[in-house]
Parts: C-alpha cells; structure tokens; sequence
C-alpha cells in the first residue's frame, strides 16, 4: 500500500510539498477550494511573479524580519539556487533583475504555475476542488497561506484548522500593504506617481492615492512601519542639497518675477508645490526673486526629507502579504511537522514568518513547502 497524505491549499507551497512528497513514493491528494492551483500566484509580481531572490542565506535572513532562525533549516536545503534549478529544469527561462529579484523570463507567472503544475502531475499528484473545514485524516501538510487578498482562496480558513489541532496563532496583520494618511502632502495630489524618489535610501517609484500612499517604494517601506512613524521622503536623491539649492538659486534668478509657486515648477510637480511650500513655512504667494536663503534652505529640507504622517496601515485584505499566523516556535524546523500533533504539517504563509519585499515570502513557501514534502512519514 502506497503511504498516503493530503495537502491542503495549491499554492506554491502547497505545491511543492505535492512534488516533494509524490516524488518520494507517496500517494499525494491536492486539495483547494479554486478550481485550479496557484490563484494567487499568478497575480504576483503585477503578473510577472518575482518567485525568489538570488542570494545567499545571510542575505536572505536578513530580509526576514522575525523567525528568521526557524527557517534557517528549510533555506539550507533548498536555498534560492535550488529554486532557480528547480524552474530550469521544468523548462522556464528565468532573469535576475534589480536587487537580484528571479522572474521568469517570458515575464509570465503564468509559466511558474504551469512549470508547478506540470511537474505534480509528472510526479502523480492527483488534485480535488474541496473547501476544507475540518482536518483529513493524517498525515497532512496544511499550506492554506495567509488572510490577505481572500478572493483568491487564501482568506485565513486554515487558521481555525491549525487552532482545533491545538496551535497557538498569532493573530494576523497586513504586512507589504499602503499606508493611509491624512498628511497635507496627499491633499490634492491624488493620482499622482513619483519617481525616482527614495525612502531610507532606497529609491524606487511611489503613488498618491485618495487614501494615503502606495506603490513598490511604500509597500517596501511598510513592512518595517510601526505605528506612530512618519514616512520621510527624499524627493531629489539623485541630488545632494547643496546640489539642490544651487538649482533653486538657478531657477529663481532665471524666473524672478514669478510666483514662487510657479517658479519652482521645474523640480516639482505642480500637486507638491503647495504642500512643499506649507511644510517648508514658506508663502507660496511671494516672487521668486524675494525668497530669501533661508526660506530657500528650508525648501531644500523638505524637498530632501519630506516628513509624511501615516495614521495606519490599509486593511489586512489589500496587503501583499500577512504577518502572524501558526507560530513558528510550536512547527519542528526541519520537517515543518507540527509539535502538538504527529503527522499534521505546515507550510508557507499560514505560519508565522514574513519578510521584505524582493521575492523572499514566495521562496519561503517553496523551502517550507520543500521541508514539510520531504519530511511527511520520515
Ligand atoms: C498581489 C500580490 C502580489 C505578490 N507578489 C509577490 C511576489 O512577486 N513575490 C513574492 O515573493 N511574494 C509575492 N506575494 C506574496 C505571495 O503570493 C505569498 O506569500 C504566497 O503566495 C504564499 O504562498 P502559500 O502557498 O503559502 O499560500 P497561497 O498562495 O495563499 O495559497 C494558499 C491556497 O490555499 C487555499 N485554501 C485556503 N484555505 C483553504 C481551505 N480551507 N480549503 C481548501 N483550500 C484552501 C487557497 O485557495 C489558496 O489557493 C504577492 C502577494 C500578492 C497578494
């Protein structure tokens, strides 16, 4: 008799505990409650699925911001490199972009799931369309992900699972999410997209929304938001501030008799203007040629530091990924088996580790969801 084990959720991790565990003889039942795998998936990476980083394992604990130990096993064994064999060796081209970020080549999540797919089948997973309510016979791998964009499926159900087998959860938070904000920077600026700006000196592109901030800069930067902390914005990185003024200086003398509102058009868009100007304590009704050097300086402060309030993050729903969930300390690190309960195991986002954006938290569901396949029955 073939050694039988269900795993609950198609997504990556789930997935590649299927491959992991039918490769190793067991007889593999891949459920989810969607009618094929990977949903989510296939909206990563604006559709393009940054599925890992290529880098070492420092690197990439560094990028974890909490429980990065617990993974320490599960990224030995099956590191970025392996994934990028992995995808290779299922047929998919893939390209390392800025900040060695692994997207397929084609530029089509589309692949990664078809390349998954495709190699469950090879290895005989068989696939059921089942929502989950309370846990199959055991041996399971439960990888139902996170609570965070429930339409695909992912919408927090395997919590309660883990809960009746006795696992603490902690409760779960938006991480990589917008930020709200009621700040005079985003008042009239709505719509408005920023690039080549940067945020702790990473520089990136950013959107103004009728709610606050977006876009990869601020989803970057959310997840190390606490509450209470302003985003500080450099608005010309690409300048140093005696660089700066020596252009306003330019400007102005170019544009004397303007507003100043308009004069300083040429470095900024129009929406900023008046929030700059506010921030700064400068009148946007004076000339340019009357803006004197110190109300010029403190432009250049805030154009180089432009200090955004953030009341809070967007709801868990909108967020790219969910911080919280089982807790790491109660999960065996090597075979991701629970320690509550023998043959029950867990991968991906339903446990409590998160990181930074760079593909990390699509990693963590292949190593976990490699870790928990070749650990069921060993
Ligand atoms: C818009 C967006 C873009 C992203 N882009 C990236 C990116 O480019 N790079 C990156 O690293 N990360 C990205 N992420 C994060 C990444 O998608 C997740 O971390 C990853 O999908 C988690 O994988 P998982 O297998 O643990 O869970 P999921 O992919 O969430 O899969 C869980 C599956 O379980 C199923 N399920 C849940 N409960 C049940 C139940 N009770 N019964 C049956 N089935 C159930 C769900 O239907 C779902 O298919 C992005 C996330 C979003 C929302």
């Amino acid at each position: 008799m073939p050694k039988r084990v269900t795993v609950v959720g198609a997504g990556p991790a789930g997935l590649m505990a299927s491959i992991q565990a039918a490769r190793r003889g067991f007889d593999v039942t891949l459920t989810d409650k969607n009618d094929r795998p990977g949903k989510k998936l296939l909206i990563t990476g604006k559709g393009r699925c940054n599925i890992t980083n290529d880098c070492d394992i420092d690197t990439f604990l560094a990028n974890v911001p909490r429980n990065g130990r617990f993974l320490y096993g599960a990224l030995s064994r099956f590191p970025p490199r392996e994934a990028m064999r992995f995808f290779r060796e299922e047929g998919v081209a893939l390209t390392v972009e800025r900040g060695r970020r692994v997207f397929p080549e084609s530029g089509k999540a589309r692949d990664i799931v078809d390349a998954l797919c495709r190699a469950a089948s090879a290895a005989g997973v068989s696939y059921v369309k089942a929502n989950v309510r309370s846990l199959p016979a055991l041996p399971v791998i439960l990888a139902t992900g996170g609570a965070s964009y429930p339409h695909t499926g992912s919408d927090g159900g395997g919590y309660a699972l883990a809960s009746a087998a006795g696992h603490t959860v902690t409760p779960p938070e938006a991480s990589i999410v917008p930020l709200l904000s009621r700040d005079i920077f985003i008042e009239g600026a709505a719509g408005l997209t920023l690039k080549n700006v940067a945020i702790d000196g990473e520089v990136g592109e950013m959107l103004i929304t009728h709610t606050g901030l977006s876009g990869p800069l601020i989803l970057g930067a959310s997840a190390r938001w606490r509450k209470g902390d302003d985003i500080v914005i450099d608005l010309k990185p690409g300048l140093s501030r005696e660089q700066l003024d020596a252009r306003l200086v330019r400007d102005f003398a170019l544009r004397g008799p303007q507003l100043l509102s308009n004069a300083l058009r040429g470095v900024l868009p129009a929406p900023l203007i008046p929030p700059i100007l506010a921030k700064a304590e400068v009148a946007p009704g004076i000339k340019a040629c009357e803006t004197d050097k110190q109300a010029r300086r403190r432009i250049v402060d805030v154009m180089k530091a432009a200090r955004v309030a953030i009341t809070d993050k967007a709801p868990l729903s909108e967020a790219i990924v969910t911080r919280g969930g089982v807790r790491a300390d109660e999960i065996k690190p090597a075979t991701m088996e629970s320690k509550k309960q023998d043959g029950l195991h867990f991968a991906g986002e339903i446990i409590d580790v998160d990181a930074y954006t760079g593909g990390y938290n699509l990693h963590i569901a292949l190593c976990t969801g490699y870790a928990a396949g070749m650990g069921v029955g060993a």
